[in-house]
């Protein structure tokens, strides 16, 4: 029972998916490891997410070239500056190679917020996810060019340039399914 408690805490309250929870809870391990790597720690409140903004240690995430940011609801629109160059780097190349844009739908949380999403949404899983630490963010496949609604051609081509930069060793990423999101964490 304890182990399966143990893997229930590594799982991100965004994976809602049908894949095996422990297939999925050992790839989410690997992106809490990298997570933690980039110098800021577990993020619990709003005001410990401002004295690292305040130390350049979180940087402001808006729009930019090849991506727009949704409206975000538990999440918070920072990230690590290595996390935030590595979506520039894949929205350029997603740009280059479709001439379209994605979406991000979630950025850093705390576990303030975490434990807010767990009051409203019954499927929330306990536990810390790499969110935590500004190193994770979250890019829609069923949403481009600012729509909403299924493109296959774009969503292959997001995961086609994804895994090219997994393979370069830049970042991780995971398919989800229940919320048709990629989570991704930069390394
Ligand atoms: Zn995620």
């Amino acid at each position: 029972m304890k182990r399966y408690l143990a893997l229930f805490m590594i799982l991100p309250f965004c994976v809602l998916t049908h894949k095996p929870v422990i297939a999925q809870s050992a790839r989410y391990k690997a992106h809490l490891s990298i997570a933690r790597q980039h110098g800021v720690p577990l993020l619990r409140t709003d005001a410990q997410v401002k004295s690292y903004v305040s130390k350049k240690k979180l940087a402001k995430v808006s729009s930019g070239k090849g991506y727009r940011v949704q409206k975000l609801t538990y999440s918070k629109p920072y990230l690590v500056p290595r996390a935030k160059t590595v979506l520039n780097q894949v929205a350029r190349a997603f740009y280059a190679r479709t001439g379209s844009t994605f979406t991000v739908t979630s950025l850093t949380r705390t576990t303030g917020s975490q434990n807010r999403l767990r009051r409203v949404n019954g499927n929330a899983v306990f536990g810390v996810s790499s969110h935590n630490y500004g190193s994770s963010f979250d890019i829609s496949y069923v949403r481009f060019n600012g729509r909403k609604g299924s493109n296959k051609r774009l969503e292959r081509a997001l995961h086609a340039v994804l895994a090219d930069f997994q393979a370069k060793g830049k970042l991780l990423y995971i398919k989800e399914y229940a919320v048709s999101c990629f989570h991704i964490t930069a390394r």
